[in-house]
């Protein structure tokens, strides 16, 4: 899996593992991997934790594949993996039986597998409640309305949701010819053959989404998140932290577009200028493919970046590479702002940390995850993106001053503020999500009465 799904699930492991006689194992594949999963997986297994890791043999991708959407190719991918997966399950099964199988929502094809051997089986969610919510309402929604949702100009209703537009729906679904279209609705149509479903959400973030997900008897809904990643594990960047401690208290805006987008040219240009303009101080991650048309990242900062500009902005901005320790940086006291593209994981650090933030949507779930963060948590600020999907300098520059010195912005640090503290306490002894997770290792163990 990619880092925005492995490491919430990673977290969620080392929870259990806090609750009396849990033993996980992990099924992976080293198909998705970067840089970053290895590291994850030796720290996990190398910790005193009853955490193990075990392998399938490789599955290829055929080549017209690969062009296809992710959600495609990953869920391809599983369908070709399953009868390994399967082979594995039944061999960990007969050597120590299996209480509970816990799965990524891409993999609901897997849920016969464990159904035939008596697993009762958990989808894991590492985004919000309202996508779930979305999810349920998914395979309706697309026999009621038959236009390309891209295309839309209406607003749809969702039980959970505030009113959402139809181009804020996840990227798989705006086009009816593509087959990640199918996809979705797939796994959506899928989901009540679950025993539960684990949600990296908190009730207090998200009381609507989740009041209307346990409306619905089945299957159950366990809240159990923030799921954040340690700053105690969290690499050290001495040189990006070192210059952070020399910034001003709350006076840097944390530039990143998570794991996986990267930025054109002409889009870092913009960007890059309208930082500049600005006028504030900025660390930035920077993500973007080598010239020609290759799928490989860059990895020479004065080819990406516009003439001149570092050195210009030297005394108050500085641009990383590719990956940057983003957990240590949200929780730097010289932070004060997150310009994102709204991943979730993103999303819920920040609020874990008490960042505003600017949204700045790219794809996936992540147009779904602004209107949460901006309509209903109010805990950020709008970009306005061009038709084209640009964003303009002057629109840039106009957000981040919005941001880091306007009324709104104050408003949206106030709300992360009340929220930063509301996350803390639903982590605390009988706070909501330490209820909901005890109640999970209870159902996933089989074992009444669990406490951490
Ligand atoms: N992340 C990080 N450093 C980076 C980029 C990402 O530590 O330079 C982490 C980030 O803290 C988050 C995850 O990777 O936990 C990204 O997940 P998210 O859902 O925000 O976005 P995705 O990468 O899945 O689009």
């Amino acid at each position: 899996m990619g880092m925005g799904h492995f490491l919430p699930l990673a977290e969620f492991a080392k929870r259990l593992c806090t609750f009396d006689g849990f033993s996980i194992t992990f099924i992976i594949s080293k198909w998705m991997w970067g840089s970053q999963q290895p590291t994850l997986v030796q720290r996990l297994a190398s910790s005193a934790l009853d955490i193990h890791f075990t392998e399938i043999p490789d599955v290829t991708v055929d080549e017209d594949e690969q062009h296809m959407r992710g959600e495609t190719i990953l869920s391809k991918y599983v369908l070709k993996a399953k009868p390994h997966i399967q082979e594995l399950l039944q061999s960990l099964h007969s050597s120590s039986p299996i209480s509970a199988f816990i799965t990524d929502f891409f993999c609901t094809d897997l849920l016969d597998v464990s159904a035939r051997l008596n697993m009762p089986s958990y989808l894991f969610y590492p985004t919000s409640a309202s996508f779930v919510c979305f999810m349920f309402h998914l395979p309706k929604l697309v026999s009621e309305i038959e236009v390309w949702f891209k295309e839309a100009d209406f607003d749809v209703e969702i039980a959970g949701l505030p009113l959402i537009s139809a181009t804020d729906l996840p990227t798989a679904v705006q086009d009816r010819s593509n087959s990640a279209f199918y996809w979705f609705v797939h796994h959506a149509s899928h989901f009540k053959e679950a025993s539960g479903i684990l949600i990296n959400t908190f009730a207090e973030l998200e009381e609507e989404a989740i009041k209307a997900l346990s409306a619905a008897a089945n299957p159950s809904i366990y809240p159990i998140g923030p799921l954040i990643f340690p700053v105690s594990d969290a690499p050290d960047e001495s040189r990006c932290l070192e210059w952070l401690a020399e910034q001003p208290p709350s006076s840097v805006l944390f530039v990143s577009f998570g794991s996986l987008a990267v930025l054109s040219s002409d889009q870092i240009t913009d960007l890059a200028i309208g930082l500049e303009a600005s006028g504030h101080r900025f660390l930035w991650v920077l993500r973007a493919y080598k010239s020609g048309g290759s799928s490989s990242l860059e990895n020479d900062i004065s080819k990406l970046l516009p003439e001149g500009f570092e050195i210009r902005t030297r005394d108050r901005g500085l641009v990383l590479l590719n990956w940057a320790p983003q957990v240590r940086i949200l929780s730097h006291p010289s932070t004060g702002g997150f310009l994102s593209h709204c991943g979730w994981n993103s999303t819920l650090e920040s609020v874990w940390h008490g960042i505003p933030m600017i949204a700045w949507p790219q794809a996936a779930e992540q147009r779904m995850n602004k209107v949460i963060l901006v309509k209903q948590i109010q805990g950020g600020i709008e970009l306005r993106i061009e038709s084209n999907g640009f964003v303009r300098r002057e629109e840039v520059e106009r957000a981040v001053r919005e941001l880091m010195e306007g009324e709104e912005g104050s408003k949206a640090r106030q709300k992360m503020k009340e929220l930063k503290d509301k996350a803390k306490i639903a982590l605390m002894e009988g706070g909501s999500t330490m209820k909901a997770t005890a109640d999970a290792a209870t159902h996933l163990s089989h074992k009444p009465g669990l406490t951490p």
